[in-house]
């Protein structure tokens, strides 16, 4: 999505949506950001742009945004076509979208259904292909790009759980970010050696006039605390990959420092 972010001219607006608490900084453009959600941010200070607001009806005239970023929130609307047309209606001609979504067959998207009852996950997005070719189809904006993207589990880990932590957590490690540390470092593992896909989250859709070069490479390297994805051989370039017990690799987050197991993207 920093693709498009990056490319944004001052003057202009992007709407985040569906994310009261905002799923990328004011800093990631020069565009202003607008952020939608049903519900308010739990701290309201510094946050002016924020507009309470239905995505199956929003409050914003045709053509209002240079572009629509949708960070994991289209797997909690009810009425999804509707959304999707608001969606259209609302960025300009020339704009462009953003979609984030889990996949509903990996392990990450049945975790989270388990532990949180269903977490508000009422849509479930099964293939790249289907999910592509269903907004495309709904929004009117030619698809123009599709990357993997790798889950670490922060939604397990403690320090974002609710308090008191929820029952079901207990079973997974109590989310320590030691526990955490060991699934990430398997889960990669097992994914290269066996082909199998532990480590997947969903997939990052790009639609419309998307300006800047867009990078499609699977970033495997996920926080365990933050969630924040970074590329491989930017870590090794910032000095941030060092040998440790045994000749594991690890690396410290760039975004908030927690120690992740490194693996090459
Ligand atoms: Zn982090």
């Amino acid at each position: 999505m920093h693709e498009i972010l990056r490319s944004l001219p001052v003057g202009t607006l992007v709407l985040d949506l569906g994310s009261a608490e905002g799923s990328f900084p004011q800093t990631a453009t020069s565009a202003t950001v607008v952020r939608l959600d049903q519900v308010s941010p739990n701290n309201r200070v510094g946050r002016t742009l924020f507009v309470q607001g239905d995505a199956a009806l929003l409050p914003f005239p045709d053509q209002t945004f240079a572009a629509v970023i949708s960070n994991h929130s289209l797997e909690h609307f009810d009425d999804l076509v509707t959304v999707l047309r608001e969606i259209r209606r609302v960025i300009s001609s020339n704009g462009c979208l953003f979609v984030a979504v889990p996949d509903a067959s990996a392990l990450t998207d049945k975790l989270y259904r388990w532990l949180a009852r269903g977490g508000g996950h009422v849509n479930a997005f099964v293939t790249a292909d289907k999910t592509a070719a269903l907004i495309e189809r709904a929004t009117g904006l030619p698809h123009v790009a599709t990357r993997v993207l790798c889950s670490s589990l922060s939604f397990l880990n403690r320090r974002n759980a609710p308090h008191p932590l929820p029952r079901r957590l207990l079973l997974l490690g109590s989310g320590y970010e030691w526990s955490l540390f060991l699934y990430a470092w398997l889960s990669r593992r097992l994914d290269r050696l066996v082909n199998t896909h532990t480590s997947i989250y969903g997939w990052g859709f790009y639609f419309g006039n998307v300006v800047e070069a867009i990078d499609i490479e699977t970033w495997v390297n996920v926080c365990i605390r933050c969630g924040a994805g970074s590329p491989s051989g930017n870590l090794i370039k910032q000095g941030l990959v060092r040998s440790s017990f045994l000749a594991l690799r690890i690396y410290r987050c760039p975004h908030c420092g927690a120690t992740n197991p490194f693996a090459d993207d």
